[in-house]
């Protein structure tokens, strides 16, 4: 088995005792996984980097709506396929930007496909995404109410925020920063080294239509070339 460094932080006080191992993290959102964690994925399961890819994940692309072009990972929605913008437009999304991040699958009855529902763990514990090993102390907004953005978790209850979850989030923050920094350089086909043949669009955690590879990927250079709408009357062809 892998040895896995542990990450450069103390665990806020209680938080061992305090998660109540209920799963609903694991359930209740799609989870990314960032390039140098797949790569330590992929060794802990004794896999290369493409099988463990082509075998565990799925491509889950999730539109978020956004305000501006100035996200490495934003793409005008005019520039979405046509089937899939009348999709998110039917599903109620109001956005003029989407944020466009690869996601680990999910199974049919919502759970990530890591969660071991006989032991109610996870089944890659000790390389799981930093965001499941930072979760819940992982707001993006200054003085987070942990307690009452995840009120459906017992760990989110404890003294917060405490010195050791505001560490939490700076280093959520300087993790992302520099992944951002890389797709913002080598465009975010580039900084996953394989990618998930087929998979789906979300919107609000709903699957709102199937996507392939090859149809993302067009998107991404299109995007990484121009971030506007190539017309005003509507999409890009499928
Ligand atoms: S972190 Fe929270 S939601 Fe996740 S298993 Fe622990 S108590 Fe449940
Ligand atoms: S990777 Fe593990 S901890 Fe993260 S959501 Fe999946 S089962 Fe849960």
């Amino acid at each position: 088995m892998e040895t896995v460094a542990p990450l450069p932080m103390t665990p806020p006080p209680g938080a061992v005792t305090a998660c109540q191992k209920c799963g609903e993290c694991c359930r209740r959102y799609t989870i990314s996984t960032l390039p140098h964690e797949i790569e330590r994925q992929a060794k802990f399961f004794k896999l290369s980097e493409e099988q463990f890819i082509s075998i565990y994940t799925r491509l889950l692309v999730q539109f978020l709506p956004y305000h501006s072009s100035d996200h490495p990972l934003s793409m005008h929605v005019k520039m979405l396929p046509k089937k899939i913008w009348e999709n998110l437009q039917s599903s109620g999304f109001e956005g003029e930007y989407v944020i466009i991040l690869p996601m680990i699958g999910f199974k049919k009855d919502n759970y990530c496909v890591f969660f071991d529902s006989k032991t109610f763990g996870c089944s890659m514990h000790l390389v799981k995404p930093m965001q499941c090993t930072l979760f819940p102390f992982t707001s993006l907004k200054d003085n987070e109410d942990y307690a009452k953005a995840h009120d459906f978790c017992e760990l989110s209850k404890i003294s917060s925020p405490t010195n050791s979850t505001s560490e939490i989030q700076k280093f959520h923050r300087q993790e992302w920063g520099v992944f951002f920094d890389k797709v913002a350089h080598w465009g975010l086909e580039k900084t996953y080294p394989h990618w998930p043949e087929d998979g789906h669009v979300l919107h609000n955690g709903k699957i709102i239509a199937p996507i392939q590879k090859k149809q993302l990927l067009a998107l991404l250079e299109l995007a990484g070339k121009k971030n506007k709408p190539s017309n005003e009357k509507g999409n890009v062809a499928q």
